[in-house]
């Protein structure tokens, strides 16, 4: 048995680096070929090395973009049937769906004319799916959505950055918000009272809009789900957005108001050119290749201590309100001891998410001190169906 063995060895060893090399030339070609079908660079024509987008898994790491502005475009739930197995059970997250019509469709619809919009604008344009290359480097990633509301009065658009908004992501989601304000106070404004010029591309509004005008602003708040978007979420999945990506996502509308389903089916157009003026106006006056600017803030894990002094709440635990206010509504108090991830902060106060509430509110500094014991997880980071799906 040895002596036979033996024998076998030398063809053993070449059939072993035959299969080697085939499983080698295998992973490459799936690698080339993965990467084309995940990501399409579309610009003026071939993409050069200089404005190509940067696929960095190593995400904590800083790397300058070059070139003319990378913008990222995802039409929301794009190809999630294709989502890797770490986000699986995202695989069947098809989107918002009424009364025939699929939200789906229409973020595909408005991505694509964007993405035409911003070739036109000298700028690199990609049409990101659900698959997130690891690591993306963008100068914008914009992700669309639209909504389903509960009853049919919920109407208009929202947006949001990620939690932790870098200072860039907070600029863009305001030069975005401003963008589809303007629309608005553009069609409200009688014809020929204006003093403001018409500029060269042309007014955003009466002809992209018919009779009903563009979208108000939803007077719902940005939800928990969409700031803690899987696509944002670096801190979890490898198919994300890099840090250093400013990041918003919008939900254009509700497909369950009247008048919101007819500007998303009639006037597509109409949000593309809202878009590009936001990113327009951010580039212009707002976006640099800065460290600085592109990097979230860090905040450590929190926990509750005793207030100092008595609250309204009769000094049972700290006060946590809507708004970063002594005065502002009171949505709970937290006993000393509860574990809190800030998201965000406004002078002395901190935004914290409350795991068991799947809700953010805002508690004073004074009222927490930092604690490494993260008990409690980012959402997204622990399994939970709700935790990082935006509809
Ligand atoms: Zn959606």
């Amino acid at each position: 048995m040895r002596s036979s063995d033996d024998a076998r060895k030398p063809v053993l060893l070449l059939v072993s680096l035959f299969l080697a090399g085939l499983l080698v030339s295998g992973l490459l070609l799936g690698m080339l070929l993965g990467k084309q079908t995940i990501l399409k660079p579309i610009s003026g024509g071939k993409v050069e090395p200089a404005n190509a987008p940067l696929i960095n898994p190593l995400k904590n790491s800083y790397i300058p973009l070059e070139g003319p502005w990378i913008v990222a475009i995802q039409p929301g739930h794009w190809k999630v049937e294709e989502l890797p197995d770490e986000l699986r059970r995202l695989r069947n997250s098809t989107g918002a769906e009424y009364d025939g019509l699929k939200e789906a469709d229409i973020n595909l619809r408005i991505a694509q004319l964007l993405v035409e919009l911003v070739k036109a604008e000298g700028w690199t344009a990609l049409l990101v799916p659900a698959t997130v290359p690891p690591g993306l480097q963008a100068d914008a990633f914009i992700s669309i959505h639209a909504d389903y509301g509960n009853g049919v009065h919920r109407e208009g658009f929202k947006l949001s950055p990620p939690f932790r908004p870098s200072p860039a992501s907070r600029r863009l989601a305001t030069a975005l918000e401003t963008a589809f304000l303007q629309a608005a106070a553009e069609q409200k404004r009688p014809n020929g009272l204006s003093s403001i010029p018409q500029r060269e591309h042309g007014s955003l509004a009466p002809d992209l809009w018919g009779s009903m005008g563009p979208p108000p602003k939803s007077p719902t708040l940005a939800t928990v789900n969409m700031r803690g978007y899987f696509g944002f979420n670096y801190r979890r999945f490898e198919h994300s957005m890099s840090p250093y990506t400013p990041a918003v996502l919008i939900e254009l509308g509700y497909l369950t108001n009247p008048t919101d389903r007819m500007r998303l089916t009639q006037f597509p157009a109409g949000y593309a050119k809202i878009i590009l003026e936001g990113l327009r106006n951010y580039f212009r006056e707002h976006h640099q290749r800065n460290e600085a600017f592109l990097t979230p803030p860090h905040y450590p894990w929190v926990e509750v201590t005793l207030p100092l002094a008595a609250d309204s709440n009769g000094g049972k635990g700290a006060p946590v309100r809507v708004s970063p206010d002594p005065t502002g509504s009171l949505l709970w108090t937290l006993e000393p001891g509860t574990i809190l991830l800030p998201v965000d902060e406004a002078g002395e106060w901190y935004e914290v998410f409350i795991r068991a509430k799947f809700a953010t509110g805002w508690i004073r500094k004074v009222d927490t001190r930092p604690t490494t014991d993260p008990r409690w997880p980012l959402p997204g980071e622990v399994p939970n169906p709700s935790s990082s799906t935006a509809q």
